[in-house]
C-alpha cells in the first residue's frame, strides 16, 4: 500500500482525498517509481480543487511533477535505483501522477535527475520552472540578448515568475517584475528585478500601441495583460507566453505584431520534445542561482497540498511549494 491524492468525481461531488491506495491499482508503464518529491503547480490547484478541467479520467492521483528512485524497470535505459524525474506529458491529467508515494510511467518521459539538483531542488524548479528556462530559451532563439533592453515577467511572485526573474537576472538581463501583492516587491526585487510595476497597469483593455518599452517579455496572465505587454513590446521584441492567470482570452490587435514586427511565441511545457527539455534541465544546471531557488521555495507535507491548491489559484503562495510525500 501506498499513500496518494486521490481525486474523485461521482454523482455526489468533485473530490480530493488521502488515501491509501494498493500497488495492483497503479496504471500501465515499464517504469515504476518511488517517488520522494512532487510540487504544486498552477495546474496541480485546478486539478486539486476542480476549478478547471484539467484531469481527464476518475479516479485520478493528480501531480503534474515528480521526482524520485526507480523500484521497478523494464525500459532499457534505467536501472534499479537510478534517480529521475518527470514534468507534464499528461501526468496528473490523464495518468496516475506524483502526488503519491509510487507512480508507474512510461519511461520515456523520465528525465535522469540533473547531477546539480538534489529531489528537492528539482522539484522546487519543477514544471513552473522548466517553463521559465523554455521561455528564456525562446527568447534567446529569437535573438533578445540582454543589451537589447528591458524584459518584462509578469505574474513575478508566482512560481513561473519567480524563477524566470531569478534567471534572467543571472543572465544579465534587465528584469522588471509585475505583481499584484506589493508585499513581495522587495522578494521579487532580490530575486533580481531592478523594479516592480502594479498589476492593475497591466490588467484592463489598454491602446493597441503604447510606448515601446520591452524587448522582451515572460508573460504567465494572458488576457489583457498580454495585450497590453505586445503593446509595449519595442521593434522586433520577443513576448513569451505561456499562461493564463488572468484568462484565457487575448482581447488584443495586430498591430504590435505588422507595424512593429513583434513576435509571439507560444510556450508548452507539457508534450514539448525530450531532446528540448534535457536541453532546458541542462540550462537550468547553469544559469539558476540555487541560492535564490532556496528564497523561492516552501515545503510541505502530501496531505497539506490538498489545502495549499485553493491558497495557490487565490494567488496566495509565494514562489515554489515542494511536496514531500513520505511526510
Ligand atoms: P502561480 O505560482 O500561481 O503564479 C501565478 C501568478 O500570477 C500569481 O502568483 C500572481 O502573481 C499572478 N496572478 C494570479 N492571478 C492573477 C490575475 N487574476 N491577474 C493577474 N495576475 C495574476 O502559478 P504558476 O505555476 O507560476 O503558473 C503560472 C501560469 O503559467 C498558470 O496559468 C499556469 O497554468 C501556466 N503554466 C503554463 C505552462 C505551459 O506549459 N504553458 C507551464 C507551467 C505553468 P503576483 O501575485 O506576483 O501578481
Amino acid at each position: 500500500m501506498f499513500k496518494a491524492i486521490m481525486i474523485e468525481k461521482d454523482e455526489t461531488g468533485y473530490r480530493a482525498n488521502l488515501k491509501e491506495v494498493d500497488e495492483s491499482q497503479l496504471p500501465a508503464g515499464d517504469v515504476t517509481v518511488r517517488v520522494s518529491h512532487s510540487t504544486l503547480n498552477y495546474k496541480d490547484g485546478l486539478a486539486i480543487t476542480g476549478k478547471g478541467p484539467v484531469v481527464r479520467k476518475f479516479p485520478m492521483v493528480p501531480g503534474v511533477d515528480l521526482v524520485g528512485t526507480v523500484e521497478e524497470t523494464s525500459h532499457p535505459a534505467y536501472s534499479v535505483g537510478d534517480a529521475v524525474l518527470l514534468n507534464g506529458w499528461g501526468v496528473g491529467e490523464g495518468h496516475w501522477g506524483g502526488l503519491a508515494q509510487k507512480a508507474r510511467l512510461n519511461g520515456e518521459w523520465l528525465v535522469p535527475l540533473p547531477s546539480q539538483f538534489t529531489p528537492q531542488q528539482a522539484m522546487a524548479i519543477g514544471t513552473a520552472g522548466y517553463t521559465a528556462m523554455l521561455c528564456v530559451l525562446a527568447l534567446e532563439r529569437h535573438g533578445v540578448t540582454p543589451d537589447k533592453g528591458e524584459i518584462l515577467v509578469t505574474g513575478a511572485a508566482g512560481g513561473v515568475g519567480s524563477v524566470a526573474v531569478s534567471i534572467l537576472s543571472k543572465l544579465g538581463y534587465t528584469v522588471v517584475g509585475v505583481s499584484g501583492r506589493p508585499e513581495e516587491n522587495a522578494y521579487i526585487k532580490r530575486l533580481g528585478a531592478s523594479e516592480v510595476l502594479e498589476r492593475s497597469a497591466f490588467s484592463s483593455a489598454g491602446k493597441p500601441l503604447a510606448r515601446e518599452r520591452w524587448a522582451g517579455a515572460v508573460d504567465v496572465v494572458g488576457s489583457h495583460t498580454l495585450a497590453n505587454v505586445c503593446a509595449a513590446t519595442q521593434y522586433r521584441g520577443v513576448v513569451t507566453a505561456c499562461g493564463l492567470a488572468g484568462g484565457m482570452d487575448f482581447p488584443a490587435t495586430v498591430a504590435p505584431f505588422i507595424l512593429r514586427g513583434v513576435t509571439l511565441v507560444g510556450i508548452d511545457s507539457v508534450m514539448c520534445p525530450r531532446a528540448e527539455r534535457l536541453i532546458a534541465w541542462q540550462r537550468l544546471g547553469t544559469d539558476l542561482d540555487i541560492a535564490k531557488l532556496n528564497l523561492i521555495t516552501n515545503e510541505i507535507g502530501l496531505a497539506e497540498a490538498i489545502p495549499m491548491a485553493t491558497k495557490l489559484l487565490d494567488g496566495q503562495v509565494r514562489g515554489r511549494v515542494v511536496v514531500d510525500v513520505n511526510a
